[in-house]
């Protein structure tokens, strides 16, 4: 065992903390998984660090020992005195007793610029926290994660898989993916009964397509794969458009209609989405 094991394991011990099923608690216990994310997330000095959900630490005190500043985000109420025991004499530390879903990060970022993002996510909010984080625009560089496996497969997956899905496309749309490693159980306590996998993604400049209209781009893709049997003309009929624009906007875009959302690249994604704005109006 080495010397982060013993760390979690003796900070649970120390304040006899009671892990919370519902608040996705499984601590990290592994030093090479600690190393690789923070490592994946390439920390540096300059860098100002936000982390969702630090536990008891372990990961907040690797960051701390690399970065300008980390401001960490933590739900549990038991938690709070822990951490401002262990960590709370670093000068460059901050925590915020919130629920991350809640927290507006523009307050959080201020006039920070090099702004990163890492966490060991909560399984049960990964999807939302993940949502949130990159439709409501901040202004981070990347986001680097720990999460359940199945979930990285769908945000990393390409058109024509089983995992691509409205996830993949969204993440997609904002972020290039790059998949770091794989977690199993073993390096958490308590064990949790799926796999996980460590995800950076970096945010790009600018969205990798451009949509005239990115709320309906986001309904199509939403519709598509609401309906993943169906083909792309009964999902986007869903939509409310008249039935002869639609006709107009696939001909336009030169996408068969018999096509499945799960063969549509984001590129077409955005064509078809484009050339319904244009015959809607
Ligand atoms: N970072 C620690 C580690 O790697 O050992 C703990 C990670 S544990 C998977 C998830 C953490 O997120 C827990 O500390 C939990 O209390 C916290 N958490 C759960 N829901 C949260 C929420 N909505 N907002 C902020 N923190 C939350």
């Amino acid at each position: 065992m080495d010397l982060k094991d013993i760390k979690t394991q003796e900070l649970v011990k120390k304040y006899n903390f009671k892990f919370s099923k519902s608040l996705g608690q499984n601590f990290l216990v592994d030093d090479s998984v600690l190393n690789d994310i923070v490592s994946g997330a390439e920390v540096n000095d300059e860098d100002f660090i936000i982390e969702i959900g630090p536990g008891v630490g372990t990961l907040t005190a690797q960051l701390l020992m690399k970065a300008k500043k980390v401001t960490s985000i933590e739900l549990d109420n038991d938690l709070i005195p822990i951490l401002q025991q262990e960590l709370g004499d670093h000068k460059n530390f901050d925590l915020v007793h919130k629920d991350a879903l809640k927290v507006d990060f523009n307050e959080l970022i201020g006039d920070e610029k090099s702004v990163k993002l890492v966490a060991n996510l909560p399984y049960y909010v990964t999807t939302p926290i993940i949502v949130k984080l990159l439709k409501e625009g901040y202004n981070f560089k990347s986001l680097t994660i720990m999460i359940q496996k199945e979930v990285a497969e769908r945000i990393n997956a390409e058109p024509n898989t089983k995992e691509y899905g409205s996830l993949s496309v969204l993440v997609q749309y904002y972020c290039d993916t790059k998949i770091l490693r794989k977690v199993p159980p073993t390096c958490f306590i308590p064990r949790p009964k799926v796999e996980s996998i460590v995800i950076r993604l970096d945010k790009l400049d600018e969205p990798r397509v451009k949509a005239k209209s990115i709320a309906l781009m986001f309904e199509l893709v939403r519709a598509g794969f609401n309906m993943r049997r169906k083909t792309l003309w009964n999902a986007a009929k869903s939509l409310k458009v008249n039935v002869d624009a639609l006709e107009k906007a696939f001909e336009k875009s030169g996408i068969d209609p018999k096509r499945r959302a799960e063969t549509l690249t984001l590129e077409e994604f955005a064509l078809l989405s484009d050339c319904i704005f244009e015959f809607r109006n």
